[in-house]
């Protein structure tokens, strides 16, 4: 017999190391999976849609969200609000479905706090170098802000003990492939027989 409430999977890591594209990646071939789509108060960049990338809020509304426990947790990453919805987790956990959560590392040691039954995935860039370069290539900030990024990046990084499980991302698919299996074995470790 199957435990009848879902499993919550949490993938993060430090910025830069690629877990937009492994999460996406992974959606586009695991189909049992619920995203929790975030709120943030960060504005929507070409492509994006309201409700499917992320739910968009102004500051007001995210703090009042706060303000009403709403957000099961919430940081604050380069001046703007990032947070999960605490209903829609809870809800469809209940519902017996398994949750995908993609946040960045202050958030998840919160989710740690409130669900230390989650799954907490750790995706680790292939070396240190790589990190920063993928940090100094994305190109639009200045020296200063990406100097104070790998500065949290180091700090991040130094997070990854109190996590289940270290992903490498040295290529999209065999992250992929290696978060698919860890689903795959946290389900066979929960069976009942
Ligand atoms: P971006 O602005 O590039 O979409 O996301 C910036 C960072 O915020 C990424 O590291 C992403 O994983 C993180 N993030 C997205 N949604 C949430 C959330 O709900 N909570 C937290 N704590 N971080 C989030």
């Amino acid at each position: 017999m199957k435990d009848e409430k879902g499993i919550l999977f949490i993938l993060s890591g430090p910025s830069g190391v690629g877990k937009g594209t492994v999460r996406k990646e992974l959606f586009e071939q695991a189909t049992d999976l619920k995203y929790s789509i975030s709120m943030t108060t960060r504005n929507k960049r070409p492509g994006e849609t309201d409700g499917v990338d992320y739910f968009y809020k102004s500051r007001e509304e995210f703090e009042n969200l706060i303000e009403k426990k709403q957000l099961l947790e919430y940081a604050q990453y380069v001046n703007n609000y990032y947070g999960t919805p605490r209903a829609y987790v809870e809800e469809t956990l209940a519902a017996g479905h398994d949750v995908f959560l993609e946040i960045e590392v202050q958030g998840a040691l919160q989710v740690k706090d409130n669900f230390p039954e989650g799954v907490f995935i750790f995706l680790f860039p292939p070396s240190l170098e790589e990190l920063k370069n993928r940090i100094v290539n994305r190109g639009t900030e200045s020296s200063e802000l990406v100097i104070n990024r790998l500065k949290e990046a180091r700090k991040e990084i130094e997070m990854m003990g109190a996590y289940d499980y270290v992903v490498v991302n040295d290529q999209v698919e065999h992250a992929v492939a290696k978060v698919q299996s860890i689903i795959q074995s946290e389900h066979l470790k929960r069976e009942r027989i």
